[in-house]
């Protein structure tokens, strides 16, 4: 029993550490994870980059969790202990540089909206009033919008107010979707707002790092993975992953391994990539010419076996599936001062955008201080729409559109990540992938990542609900026994392993 996750992100992390929570090792199964890059975490992870003379860890992209997150937090308690060991956990505030303030009020939804909007600043009579009008009729019409709806037709369709839409609707549409709104998917953004808004208030509460991403899943989870006898190759990117007889040929370089099934945890693009490089590639003790040698020989050919050449087949089609997504740059801007003239920062706050004026920043964050400055960043999701403007334009553009708007002194140093594929655009005619693209009952390939969610934008709550969701699939269809019920009462080791029943 054998199973390889190919690629670290959150979507990986949380395959791997719920086939090792369920006691596949324990079981006398292996599990290895094979992440391309230096360090686990993928698109959520920590970086160092220079800032005022200084190195500082940051995260590769600022990004907001919410208490919404419950597989999140699910996977965070498991391997870092208490949420608030490596979150903290604040009341939703949408406020800013536009006059809108609302924050959600201690009670349970849907109070929390009705005081939140009670106590609203920055917002007429009639802004109120649609808004909650809105919400109730897409509460009653249980958060599912005609298909093909984008925000913007959502939108006209609920008579929102122009003011309403620009103080709220867009900032919340492109910071949660991190498409515009005249493309985003009306399904997608209800389902944001049924998880937030709409939910208990606890769910609409913000979640942001003590220190980086890194701390708050990744570290905590290769700690806890590596303890459980977890596998994990760092630096192995995954050429190809090829069909052979009962089982995958993972071709990773000097890492390279068969396993009995495989759940692949990347993005589409590079998922469609090794699965289009496997279903090439020639399985090793065909005696064909191996991969890389500028020959293509296919797995189809003499030695693979009627089933690996199905196999093959499926997920030739399945890599085919997922090129049709298209992708959205998110830039975050890192500003810096000297502590003795840092400006007094909001743990977050909305910025005004105006591309009239350069002014793309739509929030910024409070890092905090240490070595004497004091770090911030500005998100610019969408990117795309300040496409005229290279990151250097961008970053000083930034720091005097804080200037403008915060009427603070020019940060001593700015410093902008640009993801280029931040995410995949949110369109209401994006793919939608099946997850587990082969039929039984051979070697199982499972995909996991943020796109494969029905009706979520990519956040960290779709890669990990896929992670997991993958991880019980293949708990579900592969005959292994459950040491979870046979653990001894500490909890510690299982009081009996059975053998397990595959061969592979
Ligand atoms: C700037 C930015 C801001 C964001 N803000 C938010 C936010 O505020 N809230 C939110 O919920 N979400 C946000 N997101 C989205 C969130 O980060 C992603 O949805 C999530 O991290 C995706 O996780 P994943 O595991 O599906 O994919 P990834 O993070 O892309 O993980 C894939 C992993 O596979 C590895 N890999 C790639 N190719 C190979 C290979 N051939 N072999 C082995 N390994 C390979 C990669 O190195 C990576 O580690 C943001 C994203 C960005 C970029």
């Amino acid at each position: 029993m054998s199973v390889a996750v190919v690629g670290g992100g959150w979507a990986g992390l949380a395959a791997a550490v719920t086939l090792a929570d369920a006691g596949v090792i324990r079981a006398g199964g292996t599990v290895t994870l094979f992440e391309a890059a230096p360090t686990l975490g993928g698109r959520a992870r920590a970086v160092s980059i220079p800032l005022a003379g200084r190195r500082v860890e940051v995260d590769n992209g600022q990004h907001l969790m919410l208490g919404a997150y419950r597989s999140c937090l699910e996977v965070i308690t498991r391997v870092a202990g208490a949420e608030s060991a490596v979150l903290q956990r604040h009341r939703m505030r949408l406020a800013g540089a536009t006059g809108l303030s609302l924050a959600a009020a201690p009670l349970p939804a849907p109070l929390h909206l009705l005081g939140a909007l009670a106590r609203a600043r920055g917002l007429s009579v009639g802004d109120r009033f649609a808004m909650l009008r809105m919400m109730a009729r897409l509460t009653l019409a249980r958060w599912r919008v005609p298909a093909g709806l984008t925000v913007a037709a959502l939108l006209r369709r609920h008579r929102q107010p122009v003011r309403l839409v620009e103080a709220l609707w867009e900032p919340l549409c492109v910071g949660a979707l991190n498409t515009g709104l005249e493309h985003a998917c009306a399904q997608a953004f209800c389902a944001v707002l049924r998880d937030s808004l709409g939910a208990s208030a606890r769910a609409s509460d913000f979640l942001l790092p003590h220190r980086t991403l890194s701390d708050v899943l990744p570290r905590p989870a290769e700690r806890w993975l590596r303890a459980h006898g977890v596998t994990v190759h760092l630096q192995s990117p995954v050429r190809s992953i090829a069909a052979q007889d009962d089982h995958w040929w993972i071709d990773a370089g000097g890492r390279s391994q068969a396993v009995r099934d495989v759940i692949v945890a990347l993005p589409p693009y590079a998922a469609a990539r090794v699965l289009t490089a496997g279903a090439g590639a020639v399985p090793p003790g065909t005696g064909a010419v191996p991969t890389g040698t500028g020959a293509t020989p296919t797995a189809t050919g003499a030695g693979a076996t009627a089933s690996s050449a199905a196999r093959t087949a499926a997920i030739a089609a399945a890599a085919a599936g997922l090129g049709g997504f298209t992708y959205e740059r998110i830039a975050t801007v890192y500003v810096a001062w000297q502590a003795a003239h840092a400006p007094r920062l909001a743990p977050w706050w909305m910025l005004r955008e105006d591309p009239a004026q350069h002014h793309y920043g739509q929030w910024i964050f409070d890092r905090g201080e240490g070595e004497g400055l004091r770090v911030a960043s500005v998100v610019i999701s969408a990117r795309g729409r300040a496409a005229d403007l290279d990151d250097a334009a961008l970053g000083h553009a930034t720091a005097r559109q804080l200037v403008a708007q915060l009427g603070c002194r020019m940060p001593d140093d700015v410093r902008v990540i640009d993801e280029k594929r931040a995410t995949f655009r949110c369109t209401p005619d994006r793919p939608r992938p099946a997850a587990a693209p082969l039929p039984g009952p051979g070697p199982r390939l499972l995909l996991a990542g943020d796109y494969l969610v029905d009706d979520y934008p990519a956040t960290l709550e779709s890669a990990v609900r896929s992670g997991i969701s993958a991880a019980r699939t293949w708990l579900d269809t592969r005959p292994w026994p459950d040491t979870r019920a046979r653990r001894a009462p500490d909890g510690d080791a299982p009081a009996q392993v059975s053998q397990a029943t595959d061969s592979a």
